[in-house]
């Protein structure tokens, strides 16, 4: 009864102060403040927070603290796991701070935490410049940023973090701090991968880099049988193709879209998707094997607006349908990692399930292992393998599926994207970073967050005393 009227006692005093909206379980608007893009997730917190700024923040935390709740903190909405909802607590929500300034002169931008992808390529594009950010236009630029964010440009222009110039940030107690390499460097290394774990970000400042605003992209299909053969022609080809080009291999069931001839919806396809950004008439050059490559079933590989292939995805993941995750990294398309590929994508039942490798390498790899907490700067290959339903019917199915191609690539795991996993618990977590990773990265939760107040995330416990 003590904790009940306390934590009534810190919500009212939040209702006092806070700029925002505020969003409680006997609302109408409850049952929409407390879904996320991914629609298996449930969970019932006790207030949704809508900040406006820095100080609705740091009253939201000071609620939390005072009655004794629960934290998770959400931008985008886009965790897989669903760890920015939180049972019985306190959803800090940014979504309303989406605020953009490009400085094209400097070529930097600044953008709120509650940006999403999508708002923030079509300002940077206005100026021909952009971050390299993800494949999917409304994800959550901050939680993507926090993780790593890899994308279409990664090859060229390295992960979301490594444009990262500097982030604001609210510590547990309220704190708030500007973070860049010269004013806190080892809380900046820490948030370049692992930044859910130390405060709120509320802002982010990015270094910006030309970018079209034309590039080639698009997919080149063919049979999904065809898989061992298209694979080993990949593997090949992409030992040496310039920094320009980053691709994507999907398995699926080539999805009912417009721009896909209707004889070909349903049926299984293994696709390679280009992005290359750079020269048109050099990224044709770079291009032609692929597309002479045995006789795809169709060729969407053009050139196109930036902006308009970054959209591309955007069907295949809509807010509301059931998802499930399985990742890993593996350091090269063996023989043996190509024929499990090929075996386990033709299992797949859902015509909404995926199974894509994303071809890291480039300025990636060119950054040192331990200059950000995000990790496996040298493998080659970082799987999602995506069990997707519309609703829970035939879900655990998928699930079963997404699993088991994941199990069969066991022998050769090498890590895993830690935004791509779901809640799979502290082994996991270690595999992400490593031993020795997560150890300084325990040390400096021990700094900013000795409480773990951020725990509903992909958790470094506090180093012990
Ligand atoms: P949220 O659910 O809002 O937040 C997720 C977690 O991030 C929170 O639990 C919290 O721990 C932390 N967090 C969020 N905001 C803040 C903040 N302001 N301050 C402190 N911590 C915060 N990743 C890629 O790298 N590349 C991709 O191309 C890519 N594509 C994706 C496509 C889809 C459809 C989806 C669902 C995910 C994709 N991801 C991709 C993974 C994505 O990076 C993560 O899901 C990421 O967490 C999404 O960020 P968000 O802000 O939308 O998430």
């Amino acid at each position: 009864a003590e904790a009940a009227r306390a934590d009534r006692a810190a919500v009212q005093e939040l209702e006092r102060t806070f700029a925002g909206r505020l969003v409680h379980p006997h609302e109408p608007a409850y049952d929409e403040a407390r879904r996320i893009w991914n629609g298996s997730i449930s969970k019932f917190p006790a207030l949704v927070a809508y900040c406006t700024g820095v100080a609705d923040v740091v009253a939201a935390l000071d609620c939390a603290r005072r009655g004794g709740l629960p934290v998770a903190v959400r931008s985008g909405g886009h965790s897989f796991p669903g760890q920015s909802l939180c049972e019985g607590g306190i959803v800090i929500d940014l979504s309303a701070m989406n605020g953009i300034r490009v400085d094209p002169v400097h070529r930097t931008v600044r953008a709120q935490a509650g940006v999403l992808l999508g708002a923030l390529d079509r300002e940077t594009q206005h100026f021909g410049l952009a971050i390299p950010s993800g494949i999917v236009t409304h994800t959550g630029l901050a939680g993507l940023t926090l993780g790593g964010g890899i994308g279409w440009l990664m090859r060229k222009y390295g992960l979301t973090v490594d444009q990262l110039l500097s982030a604001d940030l609210v510590t547990a107690d309220g704190t708030f701090l500007q973070v860049s390499a010269e004013s806190q460097p080892e809380l900046f290394w820490g948030l370049r991968g692992a930044g859910g774990n130390f405060g709120v970000v509320t802002e982010f400042e990015f270094r910006l880099n030309p970018v079209g605003p034309t590039v080639l992209a698009g997919p080149v299909l063919w049979p999904l049988e065809e898989a061992p053969r298209v694979l080993r022609f990949y593997r090949d080809w992409i030992t040496d193709v310039p920094d320009e080009l980053t691709t994507v291999v999907v398995h699926r069931k080539a999805p009912s879209l417009p721009a896909i001839p209707p004889d070909l919806h349903g049926r299984p396809v293994i696709a390679v998707i280009s992005c290359y950004t750079g020269d048109i008439d050099e990224g044709q050059e770079v291009l032609r094997p692929l597309k002479a490559f045995g006789t795809p079933l169709l060729d969407l590989c053009v050139p196109k607006p930036y902006t308009q292939h970054q959209a591309m995805f955007d069907p295949s993941f809509p807010h509301g349908w059931w998802y499930y995750v399985k990742a890993c990294n593996v350091d090269r398309l063996t023989d043996d990692v190509v024929d499990i590929c090929a075996e386990h994508a033709l299992r797949v039942a859902s015509p909404l399930s995926t199974g894509g490798i994303f071809h890291l390498g480039g300025a990636v790899a060119r950054v040192g292992e331990d200059e950000t907490a995000y990790s496996g700067r040298g493998v080659g290959h970082t799987f999602n393998i995506n069990g997707n339903r519309t609703t829970a019917e035939g879900f655990e199915e998928e699930r079963a599926w997404a699993r088991d191609w994941w199990s069969a690539l066991r022998p050769h795991h090498a890590g895993v994207y830690v935004n791509f996993l779901m809640d799979e618990g502290a082994d996991r977590i270690e595999q992400a970073y490593g031993a020795a990773k997560l150890r300084r990265l325990r040390e400096l939760k021990r700094e900013f967050d000795p409480a773990n107040v951020f725990r509903s995330n992909q958790n470094i416990a506090p180093a012990e005393w």
